[in-house]
């Protein structure tokens, strides 16, 4: 029995011998704490065709996601051998991935079948017959070189076959192609035949195919292991509850984005703010690079707030942080409505004479812009900026040094008379 354990992260704890010799590919790379990803990765470098490495990243994925969803054993082929494998959660733990060699590959066992024993359906009985067709689910049973000898009706409507002769002794992947002749080929078609492309040398484990008009089913195979080699595969149409699962994706992401932005202004909040300075602190001492933060505070808002009102104090803003998205394009850094008329800017890999250049610039920007409606006639509003910069080398800070410098240098802009840029001292 092979062994391989895993933590919550999907890292390599540890492994036996036997797991060695089953991938012979891991021997002197696989280390602990490695991810999981570089396990599969090596797999699929092993086994890959040239003119599928392309696919090998999405892959990569779907195992990773095998391993995290695996409720059954399924098999899979595996140099000679049929290899049958198990996932365990451990709970807080991890998860442990156990492998057996179950059969000697059924190819080899192919030479030993004569086709003319192979009479189907008349070796399974009229009882199993009857129970196979009263299911929902659609079956397909296949011989040992894989042609579809029989199917129930659920199968034939959902693949849209007339009758059970018209299964014609294809592979199953023909039927599937068949499926979508004279229809508009999706993407999703092309996945799935390289999903098909993938279960040859992977056979065993569920997947899930696109079949045209946006239905999905989801395949599973019950290889059989005696001697006449028949195998099971069942076919469930998963539409309805893909489309549930779609619409909670959506809505988890959209109240994911509610909970780190901002309504007024539509941008990152403070607590986003605070996550993301928390990683690109580490970040920055992990690389001995340098990190820098505008504090930015709009002047004398109270006044525009208390002469014009309220409503018109929020357009300002949105106006505001509009133009300051727009100075602030380099990708990795975030702008943030700090709280009220104040704003953040987070600068990964800057250093204070390009924050300074950044926030002089930002200050004339907003000096130019003109704001007000016929009420309110040309509004003008300005800004004071504190700046401050921190580098990988000052070990022993912790992230709000970096808030406070930048706070203490905004507070100095205001004290000097607004309308400025500050740069902290370090
Ligand atoms: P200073 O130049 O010293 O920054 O003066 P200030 O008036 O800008 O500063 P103060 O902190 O005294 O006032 C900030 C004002 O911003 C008070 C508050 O009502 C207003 N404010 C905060 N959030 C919002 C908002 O979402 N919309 C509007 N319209 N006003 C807001
Ligand atoms: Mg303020
Ligand atoms: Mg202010």
């Amino acid at each position: 029995m092979a062994v391989c354990v895993f933590d919550t992260n999907d890292r390599t704890l540890l492994w036996n011998d036997t797991f060695l010799q089953f991938f012979p590919e891991h021997a002197g790379h696989v280390y602990a704490g490695e991810d999981y990803r570089e396990n599969l990765r090596r797999f699929y470098l092993r086994r890959l065709p040239e003119d599928e490495l392309s696919g090998m990243e999405r892959y990569i994925e779907e195992g990773i996601h095998r391993h995290r969803h695996q409720q059954r054993a399924f098999e899979f082929d595996h140099y000679d051998y049929r290899v049958r494998v198990a996932s365990l959660s451990l709970g807080a733990f991890g998860r442990i991935r156990l492998w057996r060699k179950t059969a000697p590959l059924l190819t080899g066992m192919q030479d030993r079948i004569s086709p003319k024993q192979v009479q189907l359906p008349n070796q399974i009985s009229a009882d199993t017959v009857m129970a196979l067709e009263s299911l929902a689910d659609g079956i397909l049973m296949v011989d040992t070189q894989d042609r579809a000898v029989w199917a129930n009706r659920s199968f034939l409507v959902l693949y849209g076959l007339p009758d059970i002769e018209s299964l014609n002794t294809r592979m199953f992947g023909d039927i599937y192609i068949a499926t979508w002749e004279h229809k508009q080929p999706t993407p999703d078609f092309a996945t799935g035949l390289s999903v098909l492309k993938e279960r040859q040398r992977f056979s065993g484990a569920p997947y899930v195919l696109a079949l045209p008009q946006d239905r999905w089913v989801r395949v599973v195979e019950l290889r059989g292991t005696q001697a006449n080699g028949y195998s099971f595969f069942s076919h469930v149409d998963i539409t309805d509850s893909r489309r549930q699962q779609e619409k909670l994706r959506q809505l988890t992401m959209h109240l994911e984005s509610l909970a780190v932005k901002d309504a007024l202004t539509n941008l990152v909040n403070r607590r986003r703010f605070d996550e993301v300075l928390d990683s690109e602190w580490r970040r920055m001492l992990r690389s001995e690079s340098t990190l820098s933060l505008l504090m930015l505070d709009v002047d004398h808002f109270k006044r525009l707030n208390d002469t014009f009102g309220h409503p018109f104090g929020d357009e300002v803003l949105k106006c505001f942080a509009t133009l300051l998205s727009h100075c602030v394009q380099r990708t990795g850094s975030l702008v943030a409505r700090y709280g009220g008329e104040e704003f953040a800017v987070l600068l990964p890999n800057t250093d204070l004479p390009g924050a300074a250049k950044l926030a002089e610039f930002i200050r004339q920007q907003v000096e130019n812009m003109a704001l007000g409606n016929e009420k309110t006639r040309l509004v003008r509003i300005t800004v004071s900026i504190g700046a401050a910069c921190v580098s990988g080398s000052e070990l022993d800070l912790s992230s709000s040094t970096l808030i406070d410098r930048a706070d203490r240098a905004l507070y100095q802009a205001k004290e000097k008379g607004r309308n400025r840029v500050v740069l902290a001292n370090t």
